[in-house]
């Protein structure tokens, strides 16, 4: 099924084409065409599947918005980081540039200082918002949402997991009754079924298959390495491998700056990204990433959950994560886009027992090679 049928005008369509992306992804398959006719969505989908394309495109091929420029924004896009926040952003102003009368579209999250975001929101159209900073303008009278007619609410389950429930009780409170409501999340576990009840309406329900069935794209290879050699024998693969982009993960912050700091002083282009780097610098280092002008990200787990990248060519565990789901989650992102990618797993001799956990929980065996010996 091409693009060409799901029911999207020839603007964006055409925009479409600048992606190259060959087919709808499934949940994109099932969603536009649900989502254009006015019906609310439950898509039960994670990161990678490609639902930002699904619920952008719809959104932007029908929303009304209010003639004259106010404080209330027309669509209510709800994320649980900035990260996401700002990638999400980057996907409606992608594909907004080609609209005959493009929205004002804008974004707003924590961390950063609030009064540039507050003059910028008079004649918003499309704001996409973590929960918390949301709930600061609007009492600061910077923004309503009676008038929102399209409601998104994304990553819902990692919503609930960062506590963020009483917040959005606080925000449904404050819309309007009639609207179209899209709510995405990645699993459906009991707080997520209160939060559908609460805000959809005879949802259409999008059920994809988990991510990790994608395991078999990935080629994997672990080091069994001592950890006062993984610095040098980072460095020697990327060098071997000739490798210009690549994720790396350790445990810490401490570390990733640590990693970082050692690449960067053998003439590797590096950063650490983390939760104790400002978000100024976080996005930084993300677009820098992004445009090659870094070869190498050092981050932590918690940070890497909202980055999304396309076609990342290699993924290298310096460090194992405690949590097998961590490990699927990291490498899940070499896979990605239906682009095989390299899984590099570093393990030192406290991490052989808790390895073997990992390749049991991911049901796959990985080849592992003796690293000290290989290196130079
Ligand atoms: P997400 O929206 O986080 O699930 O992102 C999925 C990734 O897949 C993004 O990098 C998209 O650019 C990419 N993507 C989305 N739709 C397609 C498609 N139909 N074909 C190829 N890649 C896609």
């Amino acid at each position: 099924m091409p693009f060409s049928s799901l029911g999207l005008s020839k603007e964006l369509l055409s925009r479409l084409l600048d992606k190259k992306y060959e087919k709808p992804y499934p949940i994109q398959q099932q969603a536009i065409p649900a989502i254009l006719k006015g019906k609310d969505l439950l898509g039960i989908a994670q990161t990678g599947s490609g639902k930002t394309d699904s619920f952008v495109l719809p959104i932007l091929n029908n929303l009304k918005v209010q003639e004259e420029k106010t404080r209330s924004v027309d669509c209510l896009v709800l994320v649980p980081t900035r990260e996401l926040a700002v990638q999400v952003e980057e996907v409606f102003k992608f594909y907004n540039y080609s609209l005959p009368t493009p929205f004002k579209i804008s974004s707003v999250f924590g961390g950063v200082s609030i009064n540039p975001q507050m003059k910028g929101l008079f004649g918003v159209n499309i704001l996409i918002a973590t929960p918390g900073r949301l709930l600061e303008l609007i009492r600061a009278k910077a923004l309503q949402l009676s008038k929102v007619n399209t409601l998104v609410i994304d990553e819902a389950d990692k919503m609930l997991n960062l506590g963020f429930k009483e917040e959005m009780d606080e925000l449904i409170k404050l819309l309007p009754k009639k609207r179209q409501n899209l709510l995405f999340s990645a699993t459906l576990n009991d707080d997520v079924k209160s939060i559908n009840q609460l805000v959809l309406s005879k949802p259409i329900i999008i059920n994809i298959k988990a991510k990790h069935q994608n395991l078999d794209l990935i080629n994997q290879t672990a080091y069994f390495i001592q950890n006062e050699n993984k610095g040098p024998f980072l460095r020697q693969i990327i060098e071997d491998k000739g490798i210009n982009q690549v994720l790396i993960f350790t445990s810490s912050t401490f570390k990733a700056d640590n990693v970082a700091k050692k690449l960067v002083k053998h003439g590797i282009k590096a950063t650490a990204i983390h939760s104790k780097k400002s978000q100024g610098s976080r996005t930084d280092s993300l677009v820098k990433f992004k445009n090659g002008t870094i070869t190498a990200l050092v981050a932590t787990d918690l940070l890497a959950r909202g980055i999304d990248i396309e076609f990342l060519p290699f993924v290298i565990n310096y460090e194992l994560p405690r949590s097998p789901k961590d490990f699927i989650h990291r490498i899940g992102r070499t896979g990605r886009a239906e682009n095989p990618g390299e899984a590099i797993t570093f393990v030192s001799q406290a991490e052989e027992h808790h390895f073997k956990v990992i390749q049991k929980k991911m049901g796959k065996l990985v080849e592992t090679l003796d690293g000290d010996k290989l290196m130079f």
